[in-house]
């Protein structure tokens, strides 16, 4: 059966480990050739032992735009050009509220959330361009559209990413390069532990952990795992979706549609709570 990425020349970055690996799973087996860019360079050597040809690996840490520039050049020089642009690195930190906030920290979540995705885009285009278009996908989240998912630089972060995604779609469209992003909700992934400061291997079993407990956290009874997002870019990546540009698609089980209580019979809506309409009397007394 024909891959629906066959032909096409793929970048992932953040592509060793969590949503990043699993995007990198879906588009081997859908006919990509895949440039995994990511920091991890042990992981990177065993994707590319596990995919000969289908797969090469390039250090890329994206706060350097040299490093950007060279992953995506590695698209052409390996395997012919560049298509697709899935720029998914990240990590999250821990300045929970404005008072923790730093300049140094602030700075350094941008560089990677934000920063790095528009440099990503910068030296896509011109390759994309050489191939007649292309697509680009952000990696935002659920807490770059609403508060209490995340700490303050990285939700607003996460916030430009989807912005950004719409002028650079507004921008590249006329080159028929397509520009959106993704929110995923709580998905398995190592980043939790990461930005606790938890070694890889401990990073590793918490996303094990959160695998094991997830089904319960929003209205849909299932953990979210890198492969439901990576069906996403599956779907962003390929023809299916040539007809969407600038849009922003939430893959998050349903977390945002609304507080616990909506779906949660357990749980009370705080506006019965706070009228008192749980105490009282029924029409029938
Ligand atoms: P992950 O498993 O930790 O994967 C992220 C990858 O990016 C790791 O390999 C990480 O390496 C790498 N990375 C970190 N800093 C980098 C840099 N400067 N340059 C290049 N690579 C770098 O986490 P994930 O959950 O798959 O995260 C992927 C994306 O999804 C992120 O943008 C994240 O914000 C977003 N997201 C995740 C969730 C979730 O619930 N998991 C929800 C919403 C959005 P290290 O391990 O060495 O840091």
């Amino acid at each position: 059966m024909a891959g629906r990425l066959d032909g096409k020349v793929a970048v992932i970055t953040g592509g060793c480990s969590g949503i990043g690996l699993g995007t990198v799973e879906l588009f081997v087996a859908e006919g990509a050739q895949v440039v995994a860019a990511d920091i991890q360079d042990e992981k990177g050597a065993i994707l590319e032992k596990r995919f000969p040809g289908q797969v090469v690996y390039a250090h890329c840490d994206v706060t350097s735009e040299a490093d950007i520039e060279g992953a995506l050049k590695k698209a052409k020089s390996e395997f012919g050009g560049l298509d697709i642009l899935f720029n998914n690195a990240g990590i999250s930190d821990r300045m929970t509220s404005i008072a923790e906030v730093t300049v140094e920290g602030w700075d350094w979540i941008y560089s990677i959330l934000v920063r790095g995705p528009a440099l990503g885009m910068k030296h896509a285009a011109p390759l994309m361009i050489e191939r007649g278009g292309g697509s680009i996908i952000n990696t935002a989240s659920i807490a770059g559209l609403q508060a209490g998912f995340g700490p303050i630089a990285y939700s607003s972060a996460k916030a430009a990413v989807i912005h950004m995604s719409r002028v650079a779609a507004a921008q590249l469209s006329p080159q028929k390069i397509r520009v959106n992003a993704i929110c995923p909700g709580l998905i398995a992934t190592s980043i939790f532990g990461a930005s606790f400061g938890a070694t890889r291997e401990m990073a590793d079993q918490m996303a094990a952990r959160v695998a094991e407990l997830g089904a319960t956290v929003q209205p849909v009874p299932k953990a979210g795992l890198p492969d439901d997002i990576a069906q996403a870019a599956l779907y962003l990546a390929s023809d299916m979706s040539a007809f969407v540009s600038g849009t922003h698609l939430v893959v998050d089980g349903g977390i945002t549609v609304g507080g616990r209580h909506a779906w949660d019979q357990s749980q009370t809506s705080p506006f019965a709570t706070i009228l008192g309409l749980d105490e009282m009397p029924t029409a029938q007394g």
